[in-house]
């Protein structure tokens, strides 16, 4: 079976590893930058994902680079704590979170990808043009340029995986009138900068509510190592006022004087979100979309993963992981179904319903929704949380999320591999 991968992102590297490790070898990648880029700022890989990753066996390759997160605190916009929890292994998962440069998170995969298949399998300055499925054959797909749009060249495969993000020009085709993403009046500015450890040395905070909070973990372990952290940040605010979408462009430079200002008043006695924007070295800025959920992923020989089968606005760390189940689930269907029919939709019964739970659960801000609670009933904050809020609603919060996002820990240790030939966790 030859598969054409679009896109060399995360999902795309992801799923040319499972495919590989399913016994499904004869795949290309087709990514359109001219080169695969370590570019993002920092990102969160979670539990399930990271068990997909060390059945991939890239475990020792990321404990190298990023951070096994070991805590996570919500606190009010005043600064007041309103929930904590042990993350990853703290928590009991077998698996760890990591927080890890998504950079960082792609060379891992890429050079995972280079070793296992070849480097002559990711072709660089190919952007999807176009793509058709003659009847009785497999598909043929066309690649230009991306800034000319000059002809690079025409493959067929037999399945064709669009894996090429929010702008997904394979979903595009499948969904002419859809338009563009979806956004919800935030702007989120994002940065990393080195300062010292704060908490534990391997926390992470959310401050705020869905109005204006800081998202703030350490992302390096290389630094960690120095006795430092590269601290990874990211403001958002919701525009009362909405002039108009910011341009979708990870990596689009604003001037630090707005979200300064925006934010001054972010420092506390446990973090100073404040003087981390004032030293960050780039701070990027990038729109809070997403999409609406699809009655269905598949045309044919031609199925979406990852951001193009589902974006969703970046809340509890899911864009990547979900792309990551998306190609073990994938692969493991290709490898044990009698056909590539059934394989896909296999996939997409799997996969669709699970990932539009969470694209609309993010949109009512996810497990962050306990910040939105104390923010509405104690708007001047509180002498005791209990007064705002009981530890019942706080819990149900976090474990609703859990149940959602697919990494309840009892169900998630004890549930057999996604590994084609190994029943067992
Ligand atoms: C440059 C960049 C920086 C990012 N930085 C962050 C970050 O700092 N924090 C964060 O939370 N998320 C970031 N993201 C998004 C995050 O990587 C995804 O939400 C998540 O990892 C899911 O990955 P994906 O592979 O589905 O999509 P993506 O990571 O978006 O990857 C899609 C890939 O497809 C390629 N592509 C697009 N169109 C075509 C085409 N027509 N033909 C061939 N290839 C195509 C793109 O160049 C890209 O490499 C970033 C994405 C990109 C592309």
């Amino acid at each position: 079976m030859k598969v054409a991968i679009i896109g060399g992102g995360i999902g795309g590297m992801s799923l040319a590893l499972s495919l590989v490790a399913a016994g499904v070898d004869d795949i290309d990648i087709y990514e359109s930058a001219p080169g695969v880029r370590e570019l993002g700022v920092g990102i969160n890989v979670l539990p399930h994902a990271i068990r997909e990753l060390t059945e991939l066996g890239l475990l020792d390759q990321l404990s190298a680079v990023g951070i096994p997160t070991a805590d996570f605190t919500y606190f009010s916009r005043l600064g007041q704590r309103i929930w904590e929890e042990p993350l990853g292994l703290a928590a009991g998962y077998r698996w760890p979170q990591f927080s890890i440069h998504r950079g960082e998170l792609l060379g891992v995969l890429h050079r995972a990808v280079v070793d296992r298949l070849g480097a002559h399998r990711v072709h660089t300055g190919h952007h999807l043009a176009r793509f058709e499925q003659p009847p009785g054959h497999g598909v043929s797909a066309d690649f230009v340029e991306r800034e000319t749009s000059a002809p690079v060249c025409r493959v067929e495969a037999d399945l064709l995986v669009g894996c090429d993000g929010i702008h997904s020009v394979v979903r595009r085709a499948l969904c002419p009138a859809e338009g563009p993403p979806k956004w919800n009046g935030v702007v989120m500015w994002r940065g990393a900068t080195i300062g010292k450890p704060f908490l534990s040395g391997r926390s992470m905070v959310n401050i705020g509510s869905s109005r204006q909070r800081a998202v703030v973990y350490p992302i390096s372990r290389a630094d960690e190592e120095k006795g430092q952290a590269l601290i990874n940040w990211v403001a958002t605010v919701k525009l009362a006022a909405t002039p108009g979408m910011p341009p979708q462009d990870w990596t689009h430079v604003v001037r630090r004087e707005e979200v300064l200002a925006a934010f001054a008043s972010f420092s506390f006695d446990f973090l100073d979100v404040a003087a981390l924007i004032r030293d960050a070295e780039l701070i990027y800025q990038y729109p809070m979309v997403d999409r609406d959920p699809l009655r269905s992923w598949n045309s044919g020989r031609v199925t979406l993963l990852g951001d193009a089968a589902h974006p969703m606005h970046p809340v509890g760390g899911n864009g990547a992981s979900q792309a990551i189940l998306d190609a073990r689930v994938l692969a493991r269907e290709l490898a044990l179904q009698g056909s590539m029919a059934a394989a896909v939709a296999a996939y997409d019964n799997e996969r669709r319903p699970a990932t539009a739970a969470l694209v609309q659960s993010n949109r009512r801000a996810g497990p962050h929704r306990c910040q939105d609670l104390v923010d509405e009933r104690a708007p001047s904050g509180f002498t005791e949380l209990s007064d705002v809020v009981s530890q019942q609603e706080l819990q149900e919060i976090a474990d609703d999320y859990k149940q959602i996002a697919g990494f309840e820990m009892e169900e998630l240790n004890n549930r057999p591999s996604r590994s084609v030939g190994l029943a067992t966790p």
